[in-house]
């Protein structure tokens, strides 16, 4: 019974510690929040605004040396560095470059060995042409970035790269927001000029690790300056998750996505077990809760499945599971983007072209998510931190 896995898991959320790394080694301060840093800044004898320099170091210049805060005396940092103080903040490894201009990042966290998984998608330009051009300059106008929440991820959806990993570890919040902004400086995003977007979907389920993936997002919004409006979560459908996400005041609370990949309870159950123990209306009333601002939608994920979830007669069933829960609701339709091992097929093109205009045709607003970065697995569901592609790694400057 894989609810039950999913219930223990989620009781057994790791327990984290704040400095990211265990007494006697060295102590991360990226992830911790103002007033974490202030306290920190306190402990030692130091004023707690200078827990605000910090801050501004971390999160607005996205420093990686401690040295680099010049706002913060010389003396401080050389001290602060004796005491074993460090940035600490993720590293990107390995780089993978795709045809279309996505890059597919591993990358290196600081509470554990293992990579995860953050995907750069640019959009807007000939740069997803892949010819070179990329190289004479800025070639994107907008652009967003899919992170991971876990490494691995318990819920075992039959369709998904990811969760042949199983459930590795919970990344800490520094490892969440670090993932974001080590790509904003590989990338040189300007922030408040350029369009960004944050999507947590990457691997893992973000609701069942949601105080450090909270955590993250306040970092991001407050300290990196993203708006909430411009980041949505995605989930499978972990109710008690979706009702603390209701919980959280507007102003940092990201749009919500849900993984809804099937027309009704039987076909989800069977492509994701979590269904059992949390079936579709129980995943909508926990939605409703949701206080949406104006203009927001909730979105409906659906991967469509050869065969399995992309049946004409699949479109009648989700126009009115959608009509009937009566939300602002977009349907955001996924091809399925295949891997080894996994026993799907893809969806025939002009069989996902048809699923889209008979959606249409119900009235229901309908996206069709264009695959990005297949060629080097930084397609959705395909993150499982593959190295070989048989595209050409690039090493991280
Ligand atoms: N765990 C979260 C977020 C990560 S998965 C969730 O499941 O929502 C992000 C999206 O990718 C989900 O909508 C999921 O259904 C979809 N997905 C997973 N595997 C896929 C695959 N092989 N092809 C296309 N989409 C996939
Ligand atoms: Fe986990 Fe999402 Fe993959 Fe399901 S689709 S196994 S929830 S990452």
């Amino acid at each position: 019974m894989l609810g039950a896995v999913v219930s223990a898991k989620t009781n057994q959320l790791v327990r984290l510690d704040t400095n990211g790394l265990a007494e006697g080694s060295t102590r991360a301060l990226f992830g911790q929040d103002a007033e974490a840093l202030a306290a920190c800044m306190a402990a030692i004898g130091e004023p707690r605004w200078r827990g605000r320099q910090l801050a501004e170091g971390l999160y607005r210049q996205r420093v990686t040396e401690l040295g680099a805060i010049t706002t913060l005396p010389a003396l401080l940092r050389g001290r602060m560095q004796a005491e074993g103080w460090r940035v600490g903040r993720p590293r990107i490894g390995q780089v993978f470059v795709s045809q279309d201009g996505t890059e597919r990042y591993l990358v290196e966290g600081v509470a554990g060995p293992e990579t995860v998984e953050t995907v750069w998608m640019p959009e807007g330009d000939g740069g997803e042409t892949g010819d070179g051009s990329e190289e004479e300059g800025r070639s994107w106008d907008r652009a967003t970035i899919c992170v991971s929440s876990q490494v691995g991820c318990a819920v075992n959806c039959q369709f998904c790269l990811t969760a042949k990993l199983g459930l590795q570890r919970n990344l800490t919040a520094g490892e969440i927001a670090g993932q974001v902004v080590a790509v904003l400086d590989r990338q040189g995003v300007e922030l408040g000029k350029d369009r960004l977007n944050l999507v947590f979907m990457g691997m893992g389920e973000p609701l069942l690790n949601y105080d450090p993936w909270m955590a993250a997002v306040r970092l991001l919004v407050e300290e990196v300056g993203i708006s909430p409006q411009r980041m949505t979560v995605s989930t499978s459908g972990i109710v008690p998750g979706i009702e603390r996400l209701a919980e959280e005041p507007p102003e940092v609370r990201p749009k919500l996505a849900i993984s809804l990949n099937a027309p009704n309870d039987a076909v989800r159950s069977e492509v994701m077990p979590v269904n059992r123990k949390w079936p579709i209306e129980a995943v909508v009333d926990a939605v409703r809760q949701v206080r949406l601002r104006s203009r927001e939608r909730i979105t409906f994920e659906y991967v469509l499945l050869g065969g399995v979830t992309d049946r004409p007669e699949h479109v009648a069933e989700v126009a009115r599971l959608v009509r009937r829960t009566g939300l602002p609701v977009k349907v955001n339709l996924i091809a399925w983007n295949p891997g080894p091992g996994i026993p799907y097929a893809m969806p025939q093109p002009e069989g996902v072209e048809a699923f889209k205009r008979a959606l249409v045709a119900e009235g229901v607003p309908v996206y069709l998510r264009r695959p990005r970065g297949r060629d080097i697995f930084a397609a959705c569901g395909q993150l499982k931190r593959t190295v070989e592609t048989g595209a050409m790694p690039h090493s991280a400057p």
